[in-house]
């Protein structure tokens, strides 16, 4: 070996050490408690055609109409959880009253994602209106998330109503509920109630109506339900038709751009176009990624 061969080699041996350390400083260090991913998917249940716009976007032109969209959200868990996101409704006055068409039951269109309703093991209740609210029933052993302050504001123990946007049978079903044991009340803001999952408040559609960050492979998905019910409202920067706190709700619209991996990444509770925007796999059932 000539010299210039062997101040090669130790060229080589220095390049090759640097290397390891740098990659063993790359190494991402194991994390105590690895959030499960999950997989979400905006399910249609129902259509209401015709629905106002003005009632969705404040200000909005009163000659718009939009046939909009009825959803619950799953979140299948790498751990084999089974979450939803709001229970939509099924009893037959609110199909009378609404003409929703076509119209399955949520716990049918669940299926069609290939979950039971028997296996959902939770239930996230982003607010308290019948619409997403009122299926609960059809998933009987799952837990219900809601905010303490929301139901404590709408109901009592009893199934009392105590302030009127709770239907009165809805508020029987969560008492029902909350006396088996199955109701877990959530103190407030940015609260990870399941590894991978974490609910916020400030959207103020009612009292204390939350959103959802969820972890997944294609980053951090917001499922905002009614706290933000289109794209649109995104979009313009304008706040939600119904909200007890017009500011705070544009607050909370902004919060979720920050907290989302992507702005796509967050799901409006009403806007068809959730269908069109992620097409996969179809048949009413979108995957956000
Ligand atoms: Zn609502």
């Amino acid at each position: 070996m000539t010299r210039f061969a062997r101040r090669r080699g130790a060229a080589f041996f220095f390049l090759v050490s640097v290397g390891l350390v740098a990659a063993a400083a790359n190494t991402p260090k194991p994390r105590r408690h690895a959030a499960p991913t999950y997989e979400v998917y905006a399910i249609r249940y129902a259509t209401i055609p015709g629905f106002r716009v003005s009632g969705l976007i404040a200000g909005a032109d009163t000659s718009r109409r939009l046939d909009i969209a009825m959803m619950v959200w799953l979140l299948k868990g790498s751990d084999g959880r089974r979450l939803l996101v709001d229970a939509g409704f099924h009893r037959d006055d609110f199909v009378q009253r609404w003409h929703p068409t076509p119209f399955a039951t949520p716990s049918e269109a669940v299926a069609r994602a290939g979950v039971k309703s028997e296996d959902i093991t939770d239930v996230i209740i982003s607010h308290v209106h019948w619409d997403h609210l009122d299926g609960i029933d059809l998933f009987p052993k799952a837990r219900l998330w809601i905010q303490r302050e929301e139901f404590d504001y709408y109901l009592d123990s009893a199934g009392t109503v105590k302030n009127r946007a709770i239907d009165a049978g809805d508020a029987k079903l969560l008492a029902q509920a909350a006396r088996e044991g199955r109701v877990m009340l959530v103190d407030g803001d940015a609260k990870e109630i399941i590894p991978g999952i974490t609910v916020y408040t400030g959207g103020k559609h009612t009292f204390a109506s939350q959103f959802a960050t969820v972890h997944t492979a294609s980053g951090t998905v917001v499922v905002a339900s009614d706290n933000m019910y289109l794209y649109e409202n995104l979009a313009r920067h304008v706040p939600i038709a119904q909200t007890l706190d017009s500011a705070s709700n544009l607050r909370a619209q902004a919060r979720m751009v920050t907290l989302a991996s992507d702005p796509r990444l967050i799901v409006p509770g009403h806007d068809p176009d959730v269908f069109i925007r992620f097409p996969t796999p179809g048949n009413g059932v979108a995957r956000i990624q």
